[in-house]
């Protein structure tokens, strides 16, 4: 008999959230990477996609194999291919030992690889496109471990300047006068693994549009285990949906143990299917397919009715 060829697999998942792409691929304890190309930033690198290269940063949550796997390879590759060199956002906790892991390729390729290195502080921002920072907070897992939050700062007039003709308003500034203040906008967030926390309530958290958290455990049975290994239960889930204001929930990191029928299935009988909707999973490749389809089906459909116009 004939041997039979390897299994295909490593698809990305891809879900199209406007007006951004989550692209990527996520296994508990296999690899999670997660791509927010407009954003220009993955969140970790379990392993390295070729489409991860295109993103200049990469924000890492904790320092587990599965969350840093493709790092090395990420700033080595982007380096050969020309990109120039990649950005490592991570807790200060985890600069050191990911500073050692890169001069630990130094020996072995017998070369230096050039990157960059920001090490946050929990609260800590990092400009990573024009009035659009990375914010580091702290979550509670095995190892040390940081979410993230991307914000959008507008620079606003003070409510009490908004009638004010222009030419007053020059004068107040030339005069120093502090006219505008600053608003911020939550457009993602991202939990890599954690226990249940306060900072899942968090204002950048529940406010932000698109909301990316690991959801490990689905069945009703492996509460304890989620307990012990510092990770999210899809029951968890179902008491925080409630609070979020996101247009989509991604969820990631889904244990090997179940489906994501059988995902779908629990998350669908513990909140009902009005609030699943805005629930998706990153790997659910049928369904994500699907939704895309219907997404592109309905924009021909918008682009014909207005030359109809
Ligand atoms: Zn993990
Ligand atoms: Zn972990």
């Amino acid at each position: 008999m004939l041997p039979k060829p390897p299994p295909k697999e490593g698809a990305l998942g891809f879900l199209y959230v406007p007006p951004y792409r989550v692209q990527g691929f996520s296994v508990a304890g296999e690899a999670t990477v997660v791509q927010a190309p407009e954003l220009d930033i993955c969140f970790d690198m379990g392993y390295c996609p070729r489409a991860a290269l295109a993103s200049k940063f990469v924000a890492i949550s904790h320092g587990h194999m599965d969350h840093v796997g493709g790092l090395a390879y990420y700033c080595s590759q982007r380096v050969f291919q020309g990109m120039g060199p990649g950005t490592i956002i991570c807790d200060a906790r985890l600069a050191p030992a990911i500073k050692r892991m890169m001069d630990g390729y130094i020996d072995l390729e017998q070369q230096v690889t050039p990157y960059e290195i920001v090490p946050l502080e929990p609260e800590q921002e990092y400009e990573i496109k024009n009035n659009v920072v990375v914010r580091g907070f702290e979550l509670e897992h095995g190892a040390p471990a940081f979410g993230y939050s991307v914000i959008e700062k507008r620079s606003k007039l003070k409510p009490e300047y908004v009638d004010y003709p222009q030419e007053k308003l020059r004068e107040l500034k030339e005069r120093g006068v502090e006219i505008t203040r600053i608003l911020e906008i939550p457009l993602m967030a991202y939990l890599g693994d954690t226990a249940p926390c306060p900072q899942l309530v968090r204002e950048d958290v529940r406010k932000a549009q698109v909301v990316i958290s690991e959801c490990t455990f689905i069945d009703p049975d492996h509460r304890k285990r989620a307990k012990i290994g510092k990770h999210l239960h899809v029951e968890d889930i179902a008491e925080w949906l409630p609070v979020l204001e996101c247009s989509a929930l991604v969820l990631i990191h889904l244990s090997r143990r179940n489906t994501i029928a059988q995902a779908k299935r629990e998350l669908l009988s513990l909140v009902g299917k009005e609030k699943a909707e805005r629930v998706l999973f990153l790997m659910d490749q049928r369904g994500s397919r699907l939704r895309y389809e219907e997404q592109v089906a309905a924009a021909e459909k918008l682009a014909t009715d207005a030359q109809r116009d």
